[in-house]
């Protein structure tokens, strides 16, 4: 466990390699947060005394193995779970239930309800949760399907779709409600390899396009260092910090190279040897 997460990329000045939205102020603190789960017969810690920032335009994302609660962290920042102890704070205000200004993007397929059409799935949530009327709903709907290169397929039944087209729809219904943290847990994890590295790079080109700011789950390191311009290592259950760093060198070109290669497998390290992220 280190006390101080590491920096193992010098800071530059430009936060940001990719020409995206200009990285501004604090926008999301998760501070000394512990979470757990109550059973009957006993309390599971899955998160202990986690800290970290996050900044407008960034791409965060959290990293480390099954089990070590970041899907539990999401789900707190979504305002679904309350910490044991420390705060999670949205603007500088206490996050203390779900709100618009969090939406969630799941792995699974079937977050999208089958009996409504792909544009309806998009629009809905802006006619209830935003009060746009029908007309302003669709249009902005129409708009974020157009931004997924999906607006073919608005009058489309989901069970009709892929598995990476379903992804997008819900990557569309998430952007449309314009929140102040795109929040996305292990969103491409169930797609085939080829079709995640094809998301991975439509979800930095959208990241370009539309101005938001993503906290992203993943187990993949590779897919940690390609998505993110800031990693939160986590150690094993129950998840600690071990450690924090800058990749926004890193793209999808980057696969092949060796200093990539080279990060991959001192991420490894940090994530699975206690010995190296001691010292
Ligand atoms: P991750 O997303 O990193 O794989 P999770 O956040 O899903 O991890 O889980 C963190 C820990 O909390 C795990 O040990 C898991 O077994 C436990 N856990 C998750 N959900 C529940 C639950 N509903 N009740 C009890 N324990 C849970
Ligand atoms: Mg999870």
């Amino acid at each position: 466990m280190v006390a101080n997460p590491t920096l193992l990329f010098p800071h530059n000045t430009e936060r940001t390699a990719r020409s995206g939205p200009a990285v501004s102020e604090k926008l999301l603190a998760v501070e000394n947060v512990s979470l757990e789960y109550r059973t009957r017969e006993r309390i599971v810690r899955a998160t202990h005394d986690v800290s970290f920032d996050v900044f407008g335009g960034d791409r965060f994302v959290l990293l480390g193995p099954s089990g070590c609660g970041k899907s539990t962290l999401l789900k707190a920042v979504g305002g679904f779970i309350e910490p044991a102890s420390g705060t999670i704070s949205l603007d500088g205000q206490i996050v203390r239930g779900p709100g618009a200004d969090r939406i969630v993007v799941f792995q699974e397929f079937d977050q999208l309800p089958p009996w409504k059409t792909v544009l309806q799935n998009v629009a809905f949530p802006l006619r209830v949760a935003k009060k746009l009327s029908r007309a302003e709903a669709n249009e902005r709907a129409l708009h974020y399907l157009e931004k997924v290169g999906l607006a073919a397929f608005a009058n489309a039944y989901p069970h009709t779709l892929s598995g990476g087209m379903k992804q997008r729809v819900a990557i569309a219904r998430a952007l449309a409600m314009q929140p102040r943290v795109l929040l996305m847990d292990e969103p491409f994890a169930a797609l085939d390899a080829l079709t995640r590295r094809k998301m991975q790079e439509e979800l930095l080109r959208l990241w370009e396009e539309v101005n938001f700011t993503l906290l992203f789950v993943t187990h993949s390191i590779e897919e940690a260092l390609v998505v993110g311009n800031r990693i939160l290592l986590l150690s094993p259950h129950p998840g600690r910090v071990r450690a924090e760093l800058n990749s926004h060198q890193y793209s999808q070109d980057s696969f092949g190279r060796s200093d990539f290669q080279r990060s991959v497998a001192r991420i490894h390290h940090l994530l699975f040897d206690e010995t190296e992220a001691v010292q």
